[in-house]
């Protein structure tokens, strides 16, 4: 199969061998036709499977060949994203498969003076990429009509409601025109997102191209189990013995990612940190230089996990495991994209069992465990499997307690008569890790 035959027009066939794009890919083969063909979609696609293009060009091509002129202030198709990242990504590739086509695009998000893209505005726009907050700051400020637009494109849905965008894209959703086609796109369908599909698409063609919830499986994945205050000593260990030469890393909080930045600079090693505090340029800055591999360890917090496309990117490592399991998901599909294949270790302490359970609950995999020569933790990682289970093992008998010596809770535990099997283990994610409603914005 090739682009062509899936009935794409000259400019856009053109664009895409510029890029490369020799063949469409499983979600490009199944959306492009269904697009054209004015179809609502809901497709359920990890990233990395190539669905920007699966969506965006068909779009293009619609807005090219059909429709009146944009009139100053409109839009005529609205790509919503949930972080400013994705964005500048999306509107990234949109561009370049618009290079042939007269057509007017641009991306909207907050953090930034939104004088700039009020004056972008006035003339209007055939193609809008935006963050919900910051479109319905432009929508009450009266730089943006909604008159024109035939096309809504949701990329990852999921993601939106987890940053807790639902009262603003309800709140969008009621300014838009009832006659439209709307395309929606989530690495996961959670219950919620489903009732949303069920608020904004007419008789949606269901795309799912990928197992539900099942990790990229070009991404070979491992873990070191480690004790929590060596994770740092023991990620240079890792990074010096094998060489690593371009590492995203995820941490769990703000100040996580900046108290590894600090160690690894203090090292003389050239990293760099992204996380929702730091102020939007910045942030972008140090992406486009990891992207240019002018940075070599790129520390992030989840704000960095979805969508991002680094190409080639050999190496992911999970510095702290994610608190909403789908989140690995998504950091480890950073890599082994499009094909290529790419490594996802993650460094886990006792304390993380619980989150690591839930990963493995909702891969359907346990992960293979390592223990690396002088970092073998003290506190052990209870086993785990993949069916949601903390296996608790016989204990040990009690050794006298030296003086001062660190109090340690690891949970109850199996008498040393029983078997695992006679003792009724509860799944001791007690907190469903899921989506479960709105969270904080900006991680
Ligand atoms: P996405 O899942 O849309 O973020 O795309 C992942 C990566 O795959 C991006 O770098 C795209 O440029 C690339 N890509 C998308 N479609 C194709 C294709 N048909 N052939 C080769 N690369 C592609």
């Amino acid at each position: 199969m090739t682009f062509a035959t899936l009935g794409l027009i000259e400019p856009l066939l053109r664009a895409l061998e510029t890029l490369g794009y020799q063949t469409p890919t499983p979600v490009q083969a199944q959306a492009i036709p269904a697009v054209l063909a004015g179809r609502d979609l809901m497709a359920a696609a990890q990233t990395g499977t190539g669905k920007t293009a699966g969506f965006a060009v068909p779009l293009l091509q619609l807005l090219a060949m059909e429709g009146p002129k944009v009139t100053p202030n409109s839009v005529r198709a609205l790509i919503l994203v949930p972080t400013r990242e994705l964005a500048e990504q999306v509107h990234e590739s949109v561009r370049q498969y618009a290079e042939h086509l007269p057509l007017s695009t641009y991306a909207v998000y907050g953090g930034v003076s939104i004088n700039p893209q009020m004056m972008k505005l006035r003339k209007g726009v055939d193609l809008l990429v935006a963050t919900p907050g910051r479109l319905l700051d432009l929508f009450r400020q009266n730089a943006l009509k909604f008159n024109q637009l035939q096309t809504l494109v949701l990329d990852e849905a999921d993601r939106m409601l987890d940053l807790g965008f639902s009262e603003e894209l309800a709140n969008i959703y009621r300014v838009l025109p009832k006659k439209r086609q709307t395309l929606l796109f989530s690495a996961t369908f959670s219950d919620e997102i489903r009732l949303l599909a069920g608020q904004m698409l007419n008789d949606p063609l269901s795309i799912e191209v990928s197992p539900r919830n099942v990790a990229a499986n070009t991404v070979k994945q491992w873990l070191y189990t480690v004790d929590k205050k060596r994770k740092a000593e023991l990620f240079v260990h890792l990074m010096r013995k094998h060489k690593w030469k371009q590492v995203l890393v995820f941490a769990k909080t703000r100040n996580g990612v900046d108290a590894l930045v600090e160690k690894l600079q203090g090292l003389g090693v050239n990293a760099d940190g992204i996380h929702g505090d730091k102020p939007q340029a910045t942030r972008q800055r140090a992406l486009d230089r990891f992207k240019a591999s002018e940075v070599q360890i790129l520390v992030a917090t989840d704000v960095a996990a979805r969508g991002l496309d680094i190409e080639d990117l050999p190496l992911v490592v999970n510095f702290d495991l994610p608190i909403v399991a789908e989140d690995y998901i998504h950091r480890i599909g950073r890599t082994g994209r499009a094909g290529a294949t790419g490594e996802a270790i993650s460094l886990v302490c006792a304390d993380e069992v619980n989150l690591l359970s839930a990963i493995e609950m909702l891969t359907r995999q346990g992960l293979n465990r390592h223990l690396e020569q002088d970092f073998e933790p003290e506190h052990r990682v209870p086993d785990t499997d993949a069916s949601g289970l903390v296996i608790k093992k016989p204990k040990k008998p009690k050794k006298p307690k030296a003086a001062g010596g660190a109090k340690r809770n690891l949970g109850k535990w199996v008498d040393s008569g029983e078997t695992v099997a006679d003792v009724p283990v509860k799944p001791v994610r007690k907190v469903p890790v899921f989506n479960t409603g709105p969270r904080k914005r900006k991680p």
